[in-house]
């Protein structure tokens, strides 16, 4: 086995856990690639998980303004290292890093999934033609959690070539597929949260739809 990340030979650890689990997961991660993520440890913005912020931070309170509150949790912040775990999963393909964070995922949001209705940030389909999967779905799968994927975003310009000012202004289009069951309690997954605003989009589309409480999630923040 190798590292995914940098490719370096794993050392397979034999550990008591290992041995007494034979569903163990693999490793995929190196430890010098691990060390590289930074966990979101406080302190930081109790609406978002923006790191180094003892209040509510300057994102957050602009949505406030606005009448438009945050609740989104996240575990890693979005430093060099996870930009370009991006980069590598996302825009050259591969597949399988979307088991690197699994177990960190599962266990973040396995103790919603009864109440909430897990909804992943869909990919427009033209983005899935290139791309060839949804990695916010591929995140969910890896981790083993069930979700309903019953949003559509309508295709539009790159989001990542465009500006903080031309991302917040960009209208996403989304749509909630006909006949969907949307429930209740929506809790909204994505891959990285940097200004707030497709959750927000999303958000007042299930609200308007029918959902009475929404909350998010991100990998990264
Ligand atoms: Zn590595
Ligand atoms: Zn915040």
């Amino acid at each position: 086995m190798k590292c995914l990340l940098c490719q370096q030979p794993l050392q397979p650890k034999i550990s008591f856990k290992n041995l007494i689990r034979l569903d163990s997961k693999q490793e995929t991660l190196c430890q010098d690639c691990f060390k590289t993520f930074n966990q979101i440890t406080a302190p930081y913005c109790p609406t978002c998980y923006k790191i180094d912020q003892a209040d509510s931070c300057l994102d957050c309170q602009l949505w406030e303004r606005q009448h438009l509150p945050v609740h989104h949790f996240s575990l890693y912040s979005y430093n060099d290292a996870m930009k370009h775990y991006f980069k590598t999963y996302k825009f050259t393909g591969d597949y399988l890093l979307r088991g690197i964070f699994a177990e960190e995922i599962r266990t973040a949001l396995k103790p919603y999934e009864k109440e909430y209705q897990l909804i992943p940030v869909p990919i427009s389909s033209q983005t899935f033609n290139t791309r060839g999967f949804n990695q916010v779905t591929g995140l969910l799968d890896a981790a083993g959690l069930a979700y309903s994927d019953l949003l559509r975003k309508e295709h539009t310009e790159k989001q990542s070539h465009k500006n903080r000012q031309q991302r917040l202004q960009g209208a996403q289009v989304f749509h909630v597929n006909e006949k969907s069951d949307l429930k209740q309690r929506v809790l909204i997954v994505d891959d990285i949260y940097t200004t707030g605003a497709t959750i927000q989009t999303i958000k007042q589309l299930v609200l308007a739809k029918g959902a009475k409480e929404v909350i998010s999630f991100s990998l990264a923040r």
